[in-house]
C-alpha cells in the first residue's frame, strides 16, 4: 500500500518534460542537490562571510581528500599521469571540469580553468554577480590541491569569473603574484 501512496505522490510531484525529470512542474530533479547546495552555500557565505565560506570549503575538502589518499591509496608518483581520469572523476562526481594550465609541485604554483560546475551554475542562476558559491569550491579544490596534488599550502584565488561573464572561473595559486611577495612573479629584468 505504500508502494501505492509513494508512486502516486511521485507522478504528481515528478513530470518528464523534454525527457527530463521535472519536480514540482518547474524544478529540474537532476539539478535538484546541486540548486539546494547552491541555496545553503550562498546562505553561508551571505551570513557569515566569504573567508567563512572558504575556511569551511577548505576544512571539509581535506577530510575528503585524504578519504581519497586512504582508500584510493594514492601514490605521487604517476599522477602526472593518472591526473586526467582524476579530473575526469571528479567532472562524473559532479564537481565540474577542470582544465588544468599549470601544476608546479616545486615552486607550489597552480593554474586551473572549470566550467559546468552545477553547484556554482545554479549559483548564478539564482543569485547572479552575487553568488559566494566559488570561494567555497576555492576551499575544496586548494585542499585537494594541497593534500593530493602537492601544491603545497594551496589557496587558490579567483581572477575570472562565469558569473561576471566569463568563459570559465580562472582559479590560481602563485600564478600572477607569489603570496607573502610584493613583486610580480613574472621574469624580471
Ligand atoms: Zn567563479
Amino acid at each position: 500500500m505504500m508502494d501505492n501512496i509513494f508512486k502516486k505522490i511521485l507522478m504528481r510531484t515528478l513530470k518528464i518534460k523534454h525527457g527530463l525529470p521535472v519536480l514540482l512542474n518547474k524544478v529540474d530533479f537532476v539539478m535538484f542537490p546541486a540548486r539546494a547546495m547552491a541555496k545553503m552555500v550562498q546562505k553561508v557565505g551571505e551570513d557569515l562571510g566569504e573567508t567563512y565560506l572558504n575556511r569551511l570549503g577548505y576544512d571539509a575538502g581535506l577530510m575528503v581528500a585524504k578519504e581519497f589518499v586512504e582508500s584510493l591509496n594514492w601514490v605521487e608518483k604517476g599522477l602526472a599521469l593518472r591526473i586526467k581520469s582524476i579530473f575526469t572523476m571528479f567532472e562524473v562526481m559532479g564537481f565540474g571540469k577542470i582544465d588544468l594550465k599549470l601544476w608546479d609541485t616545486k615552486e607550489s604554483r597552480i593554474l586551473l580553468h572549470l566550467i559546468n560546475h552545477p553547484v556554482i551554475i545554479y549559483g548564478i542562476k539564482l543569485f547572479g554577480k552575487r553568488e559566494r558559491i566559488c570561494s567555497f569550491y576555492m576551499g575544496i579544490f586548494s585542499a585537494h590541491a594541497h593534500y593530493e596534488l602537492k601544491v603545497n599550502g594551496c589557496n587558490l584565488i579567483e581572477t575570472q569569473c562565469i558569473s561576471r561573464g566569463a568563459p570559465y572561473c580562472e582559479w590560481s595559486y602563485n600564478y600572477f603574484k607569489k603570496t607573502g611577495e610584493k613583486k610580480k612573479k613574472k621574469k624580471s629584468r
